[in-house]
């Protein structure tokens, strides 16, 4: 039997399949129905990896739109999931930085990934993935090309946290000639240093685990190092550690394990 993690995020839903230690996963735009995205990935993931819903020994929903997943047998927070999915990734890992969509989050855990303490942003779009969203697409970019713009750039000080005065700020700097990579790797700069202040509250780490879909831009991983002075590891499936949380419960779960 197979156990999978479902994490409805605020921008991007995000499936795991796990087979004994073998995980799949897949992701899409959450878009304006999270129980549509839910059960899309879920199935999507099945059939594409070769499995059918008589596979399915549990399913454990997490993320923002989780109480829309109704086919899941249980529901658990983001940040219990984070927490689980970065011990299994990373060994000895005491401290999570995830920054999502629409929030980010600093996580103490232990080795286990039991969650010992958290700090969270959700109330306003800034040092968030959203946030990254909309300075690159008001520097005609996606954020996908955000790391390699700003690739060896000293950044410029961006003033404003908050999306909208930000947003002003970079088409100000645009219009005074300074250049997009600067730009960018001050943008990355700010968000750094907001988490960094987070991390602090909460007591920062010795082995960081940065997950989230912005993890995926190593920009904001090198400024994070910077601003931390400490290594900060990235796993390859970042943006995925939530929903293979999620599914590290399931399995548990169907072992009848607490
Ligand atoms: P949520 O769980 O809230 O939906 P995710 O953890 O999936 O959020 O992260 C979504 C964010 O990840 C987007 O807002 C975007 O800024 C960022 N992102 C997604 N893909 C990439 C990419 N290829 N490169 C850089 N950033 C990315």
């Amino acid at each position: 039997m197979i156990a999978i993690g479902i994490d409805v995020g605020s921008t991007a839903t995000k499936a795991v399949l796990l087979d004994n230690d073998k995980m799949y996963s897949r992701v899409k735009p959450t878009g304006w129905s999270p129980k549509q995205a839910g059960l899309e990935t879920y199935q999507e993931l099945l059939a594409a990896e070769g499995y059918q819903e008589k596979d399915v020994g549990m399913i454990v929903a997490t993320g923002y739109g989780r109480i829309a997943i109704d086919f899941a047998e249980k529901v658990v927070t983001e940040i219990t999931c984070h927490g689980r999915g970065a011990a299994y990734l990373v060994a000895d890992a005491d401290l999570v930085i995830d920054i999502g969509g629409q929030d980010s989050k600093v996580i103490k855990i232990d080795p286990t990934g039991k969650v010992l303490d958290f700090a969270m942003n959700d109330k306003c779009a800034a040092g968030t993935g959203r946030f990254l969203q909309v300075m690159a697409n008001a520097l005609g970019l996606d954020v996908s090309e955000l790391a390699a713009v700003s690739e060896g750039q000293s950044p410029v000080a961006i003033n404003n946290m908050c999306t909208v005065f930000a947003e002003s700020e970079v088409i100000g700097l645009l219009a005074q000639g300074t250049p997009k990579g600067s730009i960018v790797a001050g943008l990355h700069a700010s968000i750094a240093k907001r988490m960094a202040s987070m991390a602090e509250r909460i007591g920062s780490g010795n082995k960081i685990v940065f997950t989230g879909g912005v993890a995926l831009n190593d920009g904001v991983r090198k400024s994070l190092e910077n601003e931390l002075g400490k290594k900060v590891c990235v796993p390859e499936t970042c943006q995925m550690v939530g929903a293979l949380g999620a599914a590290l419960i399931g399995r548990d779960l169907m072992l009848g394990k607490k």
